[in-house]
């Protein structure tokens, strides 16, 4: 970065700082990873400076010649590794994905039945505070104390509650869904199937769990998550809705597509495709199975009944005494982050809930294996058991920061 540290000094040494805060830190926030530095340098291409509004072969701008080669190279790729009819590589990020989507299927006033936050679900799935929420109708659907999505109560909803689309998918919900079962209730009441599956189109494209796609008429995604590509969103969906998405993404609700995105996520389908990205993928599962196995034999309780997938909803509140927010804090000082997170039907509040969510697919990313979880769970028992005890937190940091250098990354950024 010779011209940033030329030119910019503080931009500079704020990035340095971020660098090395993710070199030296744990990271176990479940909806972050470790790009590769290919992905970087396509992110950081001249593509910044083109418009582009509209899709390959038809663009409203001339001068398209590379812009399209890529776009159209992000789009075949998205298809093999998917196995999608049709792909729209444009969202901005998860958020406008989902609103793109929104637009492509309902007029506003229409209902739509969506997870319930504190179960699991996302505030993009119609959370009050939301343009979504203002525009549409959202009702939400649980899951039962076994952990697994309540479907018979869903039907139920659904039979009542007539939605013109039926949403599945979630931000902080560990088990598999039954994709089967959300398109047979929508067939019964006739309702469109979306899922959002920013969270797990990592396991998907690597095939370790199973895929939405021939399910679902809508799917949803981000490309920063497992997929471990640049932050950005996309959708795929069936042919029938292929010309609705693509009018609502441009012009409906975006202007020009970030191109040097594009080109980035291009270049991360490509490093999914690889076999190297199905092992990773198979890690990811393998790393969260133990790090459950071993926070449980510390008496943690796991919500949802374990995990399926990257991440675990731990219930710090009642297994430890510390709230989510106290936890996420104390876990900090010793330089592991993660987030505080509701548990179903939260007694204490988003503010301060009772729980953490905690994700492997950053550390995995860093190489750390089934040996590693064992001392990670260590760490988060030790640091939850002396969260006011600061000698003992400082020992803990010192350990974390050693433990990560020894699993580097982009070491030769300077
Ligand atoms: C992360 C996430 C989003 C939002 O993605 P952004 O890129 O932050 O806008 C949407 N839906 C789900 C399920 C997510 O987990």
């Amino acid at each position: 970065m010779r011209n940033l540290k030329k030119q910019d000094k503080e931009i500079y040494q704020a990035t340095m700082g971020e660098l090395k805060r993710q070199q030296e830190g744990m990271e176990l926030i479940a909806s972050e990873n470790y790009v590769s530095e290919a992905v970087l340098e396509a992110l950081g291409s001249v593509f910044t400076n083109k418009y582009s509004e509209g899709y390959p072969g038809r663009r409203y701008y001339g001068g398209q010649k590379y812009t399209d080669a890529v776009e159209s190279l992000a789009i075949s790729r998205a298809k093999k590794l998917f196995g999608a009819e049709h792909v729209n590589v444009q969202p901005l990020s998860g958020a406008p994905a989902n609103m793109i989507a929104y637009m492509a299927t309902l007029s506003p006033g229409d209902k739509v039945l969506g997870m319930d936050l504190s179960h699991g679900g996302h505030l993009t799935h119609g959370h009050p505070v939301t343009l979504a929420a203002q525009i549409y109708k959202f009702e939400r659907y649980k899951t039962k104390a076994d952990g697994l999505v309540d479907y018979e109560e869903l039907e139920k909803m659904a039979k009542e509650f007539q939605p013109k689309l039926i949403l599945a998918g979630f931000s902080a919900y560990t088990r598999q869904l039954d994709y089967a079962k959300f398109a047979s209730i929508a067939k019964k009441v006739g309702a469109i199937t979306m899922i959002d599956v920013a969270h797990i189109a990592g396991l998907i494209a690597g095939k370790v769990i199973p895929s939405p796609v021939p399910y679902f008429d809508i799917v949803t995604t981000t490309t920063h998550k497992t997929l471990r590509g640049p932050r950005g969103g996309m959708i795929m969906c069936k042919r029938k809705y292929a010309s609705a998405i693509d009018k609502a993404a441009f012009p409906g609700f975006q202007g020009g597509p970030h191109e040097n995105n594009i080109a980035a996520k291009a270049v991360a389908f490509g490093e999914a495709l690889k076999p190297d990205f199905k092992k990773y993928a198979r890690q990811i599962l393998k790393n969260a199975k133990v790090l459950e196995k071993e926070l449980r034999k510390y008496n943690f309780k796991i919500m949802f009944g374990g995990t399926d997938n990257h991440m675990l909803l731990v219930d710090v509140f009642s297994s430890k005494g510390v709230t989510g927010k106290e936890a996420e804090k104390a876990l900090d000082e010793v330089g592991i982050t993660l987030n505080k997170n509701v548990i179903p039907d939260d007694p204490r509040g988003p503010m301060d809930p009772s729980g953490i969510r905690v994700g492997v697919p950053a550390v995995t990313t860093r190489g750390m294996k089934e040996k590693e979880m064992k001392k990670i769970a260590g760490w988060i028992n030790q640091t939850l058991e002396n969260s006011h005890d600061k000698k003992t937190l400082q020992k803990i940091k010192k350990e974390v920061m050693i433990f990560c250098k020894s699993f580097p990354i982009y070491s030769s950024i300077k």
